[in-house]
């Protein structure tokens, strides 16, 4: 059996990540340091996959809880998600977001550079690609320059996975751009659970309809847009997990250690923020209160994946559909707050 390491395996895309690989037949060992999650994902991804979980509480910024991590257990391979995630608050305290998000993914490979290489996934976001000029985006679109010290974060993590590749001959590793993840595991069991008002749409939409939050802003529209709302590409967490499945087992078939390529996580279809919110509340017969209100800083108007290479490459496609996600996130939310 293959073990992988999930760098914050306890969080939202790590824990659904985490079932996918053992449900796949990898043993998984997850290090976090609970700075953004807590031990409750643990307990769902056991109860889902009916086995225990091998979970170390780490910061991967610190070497000599890496290098135990590797000196008690034959790692094969590395899926990088540990990583700082607000955009607001990396533009308020960009030093800790260079510190944690470079420290963690530079201390990682070091390790895995000194324990005999191995296969890693880093974990990036479209938002390398900015407003792109051409839509969708290829993997071949160039990336902008970062709006956000996180967003520059990806960018750099990137580059210095390609980097690494090329020096160590006995690494090899994936990129994967995420578009936007959204939903939760069907059972209900694992999910989206930010601390504090949440900053991502989902999470603010499911929290409105739950009654936590009185009404969801809709951040502009008068963009140039069919319905002047921003255009995404929502992406259900199982499928997004899956992906990362598919890019371990890319580089298992396809040993070419130093090298490093580059896919888009993505459905490839575009859907509006009031596209969205009516399918929400359409799918799940409840009432949204919500208001149109300004731009938010930062955002872009439009993007989506070009999917093909991924499709192709890593034999990997969305198969959820848009109204069975929003489905799992509001079962997810409801059980949360033990709404009937
Ligand atoms: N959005 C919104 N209200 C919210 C949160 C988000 O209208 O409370 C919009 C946001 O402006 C963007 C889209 O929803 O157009 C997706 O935002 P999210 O933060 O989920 O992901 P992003 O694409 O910014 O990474």
């Amino acid at each position: 059996m293959k073990n992988i390491l999930i760098t914050g395996g306890a969080g939202f895309i790590g824990s659904h990540t985490a079932v996918e690989l053992t449900v796949a037949g990898y043993g998984v060992v997850i290090a976090d340091n609970l700075s953004n999650s807590d031990t409750t994902s643990l307990e769902g991804i056991e109860k889902i996959t009916g086995r225990k979980i091998l979970f170390y509480k780490a910061d991967c910024c610190d070497k000599k809880q890496m290098q135990k991590i590797f000196g008690e257990n034959k790692i094969d391979g590395a899926i990088h998600f540990a990583a700082f995630k607000a955009v607001g608050e990396s533009v308020q305290k960009p030093l800790m977001y260079y510190y944690n998000n470079l420290t963690s993914f530079t201390t990682l490979l070091e390790v895995m550079a000194e324990s005999g290489g191995g296969n890693v996934v880093f974990s990036s976001s479209a938002t390398v690609y900015g407003q792109a000029d051409v839509l969708p985006v290829t993997e071949e679109t160039p990336r902008k320059t970062a709006a956000s010290p996180y967003g520059n974060t990806k960018q750099v993590c990137e580059d210095i996975l390609q980097d690494a590749v090329r020096a160590h001959s006995d690494l090899q590793g994936i990129i994967l751009r995420y578009f936007n993840p959204i939903g939760a595991h069907p059972s209900a069991l694992i999910g989206e659970s930010p601390r504090g008002i949440p900053n991502n749409l989902v999470p603010f939409i499911t929290q409105t309809a739950a009654g936590i939050r009185r009404e969801l802003q809709i951040f502009g529209n008068d963009y140039n847009t069919p319905d002047g709302t921003a255009l995404r590409d929502y992406i259900d967490i199982m499928d997004l997990a899956a992906a990362h499945v598919s890019a371990l087992k890319r580089m298992t078939d396809h040993q070419s250690a130093g090298t490093c390529e580059v896919f888009n996580v993505g459905t490839g279809n575009p859907l509006s923020v009031m596209e969205l919110v009516v399918k929400f509340q359409e799918v799940n017969k409840v009432n949204l209160k919500y208001s149109i209100t300004g731009r938010r800083e930062g955002d872009v108007e439009a993007i989506w994946a070009d999917t093909s290479l991924a499709n192709k490459v890593l034999g990997w496609k969305a198969r959820r559909s848009i109204e069975e996600t929003l489905a799992n996130a509001w079962a997810w939310e409801k059980k949360l707050r033990r709404i009937i």
